[in-house]
């Protein structure tokens, strides 16, 4: 057995791997990570075109591009020097290179299939979450459309 392998059967998976929608991106990050965390920045929310992005940070050192480093496209944000790299064939964002933190490189969550090693606990820029993000509301379906629920209009108390 490799000692990689050893290692994995000892202490549990030491890689997760994630790609982008098209797949012409794939990486691998070392788990565990060593953080994970919410991103409620306008920056971000523009880049994910999402309520907000969910990134899993890893020493930079543990990321490595196993498939498509030619597809991979840069963008630096001209104020801050943070730098989103994505795919160029589908727009998926790839990794979030903060100026401040070199060392480290945040890849977006959902890009991962399998765990990080880490729970997202911790929030950036939460004065900026969005009212329209869905924040646990109860929910109900919706008649005629399975698979479809929906958040009842909030009655106002007199
Ligand atoms: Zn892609």
């Amino acid at each position: 057995m490799k000692p990689a392998k050893a290692a994995e059967k000892r202490r549990g998976p030491t890689r997760a791997e994630g790609q982008c929608l098209c797949g012409a991106v794939q990486f691998e990050i070392g788990v565990p990570a060593r953080w994970a965390w919410h991103d409620h920045n306008a920056n971000s929310r523009r880049a994910h075109g999402a309520a907000y992005a969910t990134y899993v940070g890893c020493w930079r050192s543990r990321f490595r591009i196993l498939k498509g480093e030619d597809e991979v496209t840069r963008f630096t944000e001209p104020e801050s020097g943070h730098v989103r790299s994505f795919c160029s064939q589908c727009g998926t964002p790839i990794a979030y290179a903060r100026a401040h933190a070199p060392q480290m490189i945040n890849v977006p969550r959902a890009l991962i299939s399998s765990g990080a090693g880490r729970e997202p606990r911790y929030h950036i820029g939460i004065d900026q979450l969005q009212e329209w993000t869905y924040q646990g509301e109860a929910l109900s379906p919706l008649k005629g459309f399975a698979g479809v629920v929906w958040t009842r209009a909030k009655r106002k108390r007199a």
